[in-house]
């Protein structure tokens, strides 16, 4: 959502909307001799919903995983809150717990329960108490729509339940920000506005996000800004109506008259 000075200084979100967040500067990554992610720079503000769009196989997983430090970069910095990305150990799962992560697949822990998923994290980095843990747990989930199945196994729920418990367990860290990467294109059609629905409701809370997404509804309700990216580089970054109505670039062109 657009960042206002207007809006209610409830929380710290609010009260410093749109400083930088996430800045990723002159970033490279090579798989062997395929150079996946070229010399690429980018700033998410904070409250900013940020939508990355491109062609299979462009970096955009890449990229997100590298913000996450899933992936190492081979030069460039990635800061978060104005802290550098570690290398490893117990600074990096804490500065990981900052960044949650929802992907395609689901990735639920298939052997806890709907409430377990939500509560381990929480547990174990954040150092909740159970009971703490699970009053929150359950309140995240009452929040995305599930409550009702938090004791049961992940294999219980549709696909679209278990993608809105995944984000329930992201947001159970408190993250800074949450990367969401195709969060939807796992989905059968029938169940992909009950997910985008959950993240239209976030983005509307100030959530800052990152989301690698096609589904042009979200980006116009949700999104500040889009990054198209093609071939590892970004192409093109504008607002979501002028991309979507006035792409400049062929790569780009070429790309939406592909999805449209
Ligand atoms: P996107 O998410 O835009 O589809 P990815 O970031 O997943 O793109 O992949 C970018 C490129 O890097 C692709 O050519 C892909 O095949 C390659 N790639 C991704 N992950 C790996 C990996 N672990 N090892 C080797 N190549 C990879
Ligand atoms: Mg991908």
């Amino acid at each position: 959502m657009e960042p206002s000075d207007s809006s209610p200084a409830t929380s710290n979100i609010t009260v410093r909307r749109g400083e930088p967040l996430v800045v990723v500067k002159d970033i490279n990554k090579h798989y062997g001799e395929l150079h996946v992610l070229k010399n690429i720079n980018a700033v998410v503000n904070r409250g900013e919903v940020v939508v990355v769009i491109g062609p299979s196989g462009s970096g955009k997983s890449t990229l997100c995983r590298a913000i996450n430090r899933l992936e190492t970069i081979d030069d460039g910095v990635i800061t978060i809150d104005g802290v550098k990305l570690p290398e490893e150990g117990k600074e990096l799962a804490h500065l990981r717990a900052d960044v949650g992560m929802v992907f395609q697949a689901f990735n639920l822990f298939a052997h806890k329960t709907v409430l377990d998923n939500v509560t381990l994290g929480p547990i174990k980095v954040r150092g909740l108490s159970k009971a703490d843990a699970e009053k929150k747990g359950l309140a995240l989930l009452e929040r995305v729509g599930v409550a009702n199945q938090a004791h049961k196994m992940p294999s219980q729920l549709s696909g679209g339940q278990q993608q809105r418990v995944a984000i329930a367990r992201a947001l159970a860290m408190e993250p800074k920000l949450i990367l969401l990467d195709e969060p939807t294109s796992a989905l059968d059609p029938e169940m992909i506005n009950e997910v985008l629905e959950v993240m239209v409701d976030l983005a509307n809370e100030g959530m800052t996000m990152i989301v690698v997404t096609h589904e042009m509804g979200f980006a116009r309700k949700a999104a500040d800004r889009v990054i198209f990216m093609a071939d590892g580089e970004i192409v093109e970054e504008t607002s979501p109506e002028e991309f979507f109505t006035n792409p400049q670039s062929t790569r780009a062109q070429d790309f939406l008259s592909k999805i449209l």
